[in-house]
């Protein structure tokens, strides 16, 4: 009998039956209220009722039309509708089926447009599965164990992790900044190397946000030696951080921005946008693949972009996301445990500390399991592993922000012996 491959690690016990919204049921009946949102893809919730009969409307109209052979609406609506939330320099777009693909797709873009080899990447960023995106990951060595010979003409760079160095932002952004220049002589010429490719909020290193003396130094170097700035913002695009794009927070713009995820409430789709000019350098043909820009996929992110629109889901995640940061910092507070908590929206990550300050992934698994038997799905994260990550639906509100917190607070109390837990009660 056929199984699935034991590399499809699962991280909780459940058997989902049906989803809606926030709720998640098991094939048990089990409820479970849903802050991982599918890893951030279910935007408007499970099985938004607008997203659905637009899904349904268009299946029955026309599935797959090859965008090489022909134009369909959907895609072709979707360039206009993609345009009015793109920086106005970025009108030209490039259709792939996940972040990988489209992370693949700019990398290919950047040595065309540059004849450069070479890209720089920063320490803890995670572009995807396949060859060319595992070897510019960084996050975990488990996505590039097995791999080798990685494609080359990749360095790493540091991100201002504050908390990760023990500095503060400032320091971390002067370090980062200072050892990309040491990089760039010593390591990698400016005239070797094509491109900067950065996350807005690193996703899977541990919900790290950038800050904007640090994209602004990227931008800077960027301008000087020709490179391009590259943001993926699969994670942080359409709504996630609580402005449309991760990037707006900080004020720099990409040359190239890459997007996935919450695109469409959950059907494969990414986009690679860029100027005009960069993507003329692609010679016709050299991109493409058989079911990017699929006709369903197309008419879910219409209806997901309605949605987010109509909804007012940007200002909600920025609202729901501070609420549920302040809920994070009590419980923290009041069990006395050492750690960080930050994002930004409804992207944030707790991470979890041993009392003398080293990663504890272990307190953070104990605290996602019990989690789980509390009803409430949480995702890990982080190059080790200890930061747990919440990133519900966009369309989260106010009840179900406490619900998850009062949850969250009794996996808290039941996971212990956690961090700094029995030194409070030593204390008391
Ligand atoms: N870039 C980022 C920032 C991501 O978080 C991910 C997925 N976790 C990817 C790229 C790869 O996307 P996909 O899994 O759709 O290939």
């Amino acid at each position: 009998m056929a199984r699935l491959s034991p590399v499809l690690k699962q991280a909780t016990p459940v058997t989902v039956s049906r989803a809606r919204g926030l709720e998640v049921f098991g094939e048990d009946g089990r409820r479970y209220l849903d802050f991982t949102a599918g890893i951030g893809v279910t935007s408007t919730g499970h099985c938004h009722p607008a997203v659905v009969s637009a899904i349904a409307e268009q299946a029955g109209k026309l599935i797959h039309g090859q965008y090489v052979t022909v134009r369909h609406r959907p895609l072709l609506d979707l360039c206009e509708r993609l345009g009015q939330v793109l920086p106005a320099r970025l009108q030209s777009l490039f259709f792939a089926n996940s972040g990988s693909e489209a992370m693949e797709s700019a990398l290919r873009l950047c040595r065309q447009a540059t004849g450069r080899a070479n890209v720089i990447v920063f320490h803890g960023g995670f572009h995807g599965r396949t060859v060319g995106a595992a070897s510019m990951t960084t996050s975990s060595p488990r996505f590039r164990t097995g791999y080798a010979p990685l494609m080359g003409g990749v360095n790493i760079a540091p991100f201002p992790a504050a908390y990760r160095y023990g500095w503060n932002e400032e320091e971390a952004t002067r370090f980062a900044l200072q050892e990309l220049d040491f990089l760039l002589a010593t390591v990698t010429a400016p005239e070797d190397t094509a491109a900067l490719i950065v996350e807005p909020v690193l996703g899977e290193g541990g919900f790290i946000p950038a800050n904007s003396a640090f994209l602004q130094g990227l931008r800077e170097r960027a301008d000087r030696h020709g490179f391009l700035l590259v943001m993926d913002e699969v994670q942080t695009g359409f709504g996630r951080t609580g402005r449309f794009w991760g990037h707006q927070h900080f004020g720099v713009e990409p040359d190239i921005l890459v997007a996935a995820k919450g695109m469409t409430s959950g059907l494969p789709l990414s986009v690679m946008a860029t100027s005009d000019k960069l993507m003329s350098a692609a010679p016709a043909g050299s991109q493409g693949g058989t079911y990017g820009g699929n006709a369903v996929a197309c008419a879910a992110a219409l209806a997901t972009l309605d949605v987010i629109e109509q909804e007012e889901l940007v200002a909600n995640a920025a609202l729901r996301g501070r609420a549920l940061a302040d809920g994070l910092r009590r419980i923290a507070a009041d069990h006395d445990i050492t750690g960080d908590v930050r994002g930004l929206g409804l992207m944030l990550g707790w991470e979890l500390s041993t009392a003398d300050g080293q990663p504890d992934p272990a307190a953070a698994l104990r605290v996602q399991q019990e989690a789980i038997g509390q009803g409430l799905l949480l995702q890990i994260g982080g190059p080790v592993r200890n930061v747990l990550r919440l990133l519900p639906a966009l369309t989260v509100n106010a009840d179900q922000v406490d619900e998850a917190l009062r949850a969250l607070g009794r996996a808290v109390a039941t996971a212990t012996p956690l961090p700094h837990a029995h030194r409070a009660k030593e204390r008391a």
